[in-house]
């Protein structure tokens, strides 16, 4: 039997660069050798979007495109939608009674996320969708999770969820998962402050036009040192060079050597980073355009793995019921709405 993986983005918009480097490059490296499970958390976008419910069947199809360009296989890998698996719903009430309070509070992505994106009240189901997260992973006991290093306090969250569930219940029903983060763990946008974020116009996507994409790297913030063209620039302290060395780490000599004597500015310096990152993206780009012209593609993916997702978490639930001794087996119920 292959060991599972389970991770997944917002339906808050399209991917960009940052998901590319913390998440896709090492999903789909693993998806031969893993059952690899890919949730869209649509839950997790009423967090702090509840007021734009109505952009996220659009940013679902967007995403899956995503990952069909970047080489993700839905033969070989379950994309699924979180909200419509009744299972990991069931199981984050369940969970939710072994967390306290206080713990939620401390979480330093939630304080964070709640800050960037200007959440003053916080409510009940955006402090807890750490414990959401945990079932998302739990429901289908994956192994090991691919994530950007934000994510790594919530993978924490799952594993003393694990360490607690099976200690009160007595039964070693889960283990616990492992989080694998991508070489570069967490991507800078080009506002040159936050992560690179959906939810922040400091992104660059698969989706963005050549010409878009040179107009958003073009704005980027640089070397904050550097006020002149003349000035000599430094290179471990701009934002773009740190691009450079994502994206074409052979030029980085020639790029370092060309700022620290000012033989390069800022500007030409983005012209040629845009240039080479559209490079990167051609292939992306085309086979997105190729997946766009069919548009059931995405929604029979997403039915074919919501069905398969559904089954395994289905079975993880009997489990926990069975576990915590909530299964009641001689009560004969259907599910189904109306019987
Ligand atoms: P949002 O702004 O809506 O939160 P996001 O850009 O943060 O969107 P998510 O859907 O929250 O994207 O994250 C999906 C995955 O991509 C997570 O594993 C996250 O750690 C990773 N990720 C997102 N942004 C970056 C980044 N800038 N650098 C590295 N990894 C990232
Ligand atoms: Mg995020």
């Amino acid at each position: 039997m292959k060991q599972r993986i389970l991770t997944g983005d917002r339906p808050t918009g399209p991917l960009h660069l940052g998901h590319y480097v913390g998440s896709l490059v090492n999903r789909v490296k693993l998806q031969d050798e893993y059952d690899c499970f890919f949730i869209i958390a649509d839950y997790q976008v009423l967090t702090d979007h509840l007021k734009e419910t109505a952009t996220i069947g659009e940013n679902i199809r967007e995403i899956v495109l995503d990952y069909l360009s970047v080489g993700i296989d839905p033969q070989k890998s379950t994309i699924f939608i979180q909200s419509k698996i009744p299972a990991i719903t069931e199981l984050t009430m369940y969970f939710s009674f072994l967390v306290t309070l206080p713990r939620l509070q401390r979480n330093p992505t939630v304080k964070d996320e709640a800050k960037t994106y200007g959440v003053t009240n916080i409510s009940y189901g955006f402090l807890g969708y750490p414990i959401s997260q945990a079932a998302d992973i739990l429901a289908f006991k994956a192994d090991l999770i691919p994530v950007g290093q934000d994510q790594l306090p919530h993978i924490e969250q799952t594993r003393e969820i694990v360490r607690s569930f099976n200690r009160v219940f007595g039964k070693e029903v889960f283990a616990l998962p492992e989080p694998l983060v991508g070489e570069i763990p967490v991507l800078v946008g080009t506002d040159g402050t936050n992560k690179m974020s959906k939810s922040l116009d400091n992104f660059v996507a698969f989706a963005h036009s050549p010409e878009e994409t040179e107009r958003r790297i073009l704005n980027m913030v640089t070397d904050r040192k550097r006020a002149y063209r003349k000035d000599l620039g430094h290179p471990d302290e701009c934002f773009a060079f740190k691009y450079w060395s994502v994206f074409a780490p052979t030029d980085t000599l020639l790029v370092r050597q060309e700022c620290e004597t000012a033989a390069r500015g800022c500007k030409e310096c983005k012209a040629q980073l845009a240039k080479k990152l559209n490079e990167h993206l051609v292939e992306i780009r085309e086979r997105r355009q190729c997946y766009v012209s069919q548009p059931d593609l995405v929604w029979d993916i997403l039915a074919a793995g919501t069905k398969r997702a559904r089954a395994v978490a289905a079975e993880t639930l009997e489990e926990v019921r069975e576990a915590m001794k909530i299964s009641f087996p001689r009560l004969r119920v259907s599910m189904k709405r109306g019987k």
